[in-house]
């Protein structure tokens, strides 16, 4: 068992999740590095963790897949016997960005797997745990966050199983802050505007676009490690009478203007 307090983030090999890791991982935190593919860049994040005098494992797991998220947590717990902080951030586009009126079942079934279903039992396994670790007393408290995106407020109609799920993660991140919160564990929802990851790299140039219109106040393109940052501060404990919040990180693109 660690004496770090232990950070599971999901779909951590690259982009915002990898910031997720290696902000969470300077904040002391030994971290599970969860990846779906891409076994060498997940090593990479782990590498750079354990030259950081940090501790990190790669654990490959389809968040979709339920045997592979009882597998991700019994490793989690088998290598460092505590689960104090979950990051649900694992997510996939909607296939083709295909019209409303031309979308599909399969890009529904698969998009749905992965932004919700996947979050909602993942939260589950780990909030059962974490009753657990909190209860015999191996970890003070639990805290799980939800990375959702400014689709669950912003219409896209090429991309409506996005919108549609990412949307079900304001209303999940409520019941389980409401749920949770007599057993010590606080769940928060962070909403990321336009990050420059491998997601938006094929739509680049729209994006380049709304920037220099202004469609968000600040203007510049969302990073990874902006999301990571306030992930780290909802972690770190300076909301101790909030819970079931969402942090918008978009440069202010919810703002309604005339
Ligand atoms: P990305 O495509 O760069 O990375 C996604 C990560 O999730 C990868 O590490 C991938 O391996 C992992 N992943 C995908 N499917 C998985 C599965 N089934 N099981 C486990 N891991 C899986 O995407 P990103 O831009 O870093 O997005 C991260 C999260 O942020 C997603 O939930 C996304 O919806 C959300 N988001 C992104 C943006 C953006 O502009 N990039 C904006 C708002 C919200």
């Amino acid at each position: 068992m660690t004496a770090h307090p232990v950070a599971l983030v999901t779909g951590a090999s690259r982009g915002i999740g990898r910031a997720i890791a290696l902000e969470l991982a300077r904040c002391g935190y030994a971290v599970v590095v969860n990846f779906a593919h891409n076994a060498a860049a997940a090593d990479e994040v782990v590498e750079l963790i354990l030259n950081a005098n940090g501790s990190a494992l790669a654990v490959p797991a389809d968040v979709a897949d339920s045997a592979d998220r009882a597998r991700l947590v019994a490793e989690s717990l088998s290598a460092f016997g505590r689960i104090d902080v979950l990051v649900n951030n694992a997510g996939i586009t909607s296939a083709g960005r295909r019209d409303l009126l031309e979308a599909t079942e399969e890009s529904w079934d698969a998009v749905f797997g992965v932004n919700l279903k996947g979050p909602f039992f993942l939260s589950q396994t780990v909030a059962r745990e974490m009753v657990r670790l909190i209860r015999e007393g191996t970890i003070p408290q639990g805290k799980i966050i939800n990375v959702s995106s400014i689709s669950a407020a912003a219409g896209s109609t090429d991309r409506a199983d996005y919108c549609i799920a990412k949307s079900a993660i304001r209303m999940m991140t409520e019941l389980f802050a409401a749920r949770l919160a007599d057993e010590q564990i606080r769940v928060y929802e962070v909403r990321p505007g336009v990050i420059e990851t491998d997601m938006t790299a094929p739509v680049k140039a729209k994006y380049d676009s709304l920037i220099a219109s202004g469609t968000w106040p600040l203007r510049r393109w969302g990073q990874g490690d902006d999301v990571a940052k306030a992930v780290a501060a909802l972690v770190g404990d300076f909301f101790p009478f909030s819970t079931g919040d969402c942090l918008n990180v978009d440069g202010g693109f919810h703002i309604r203007r005339l």
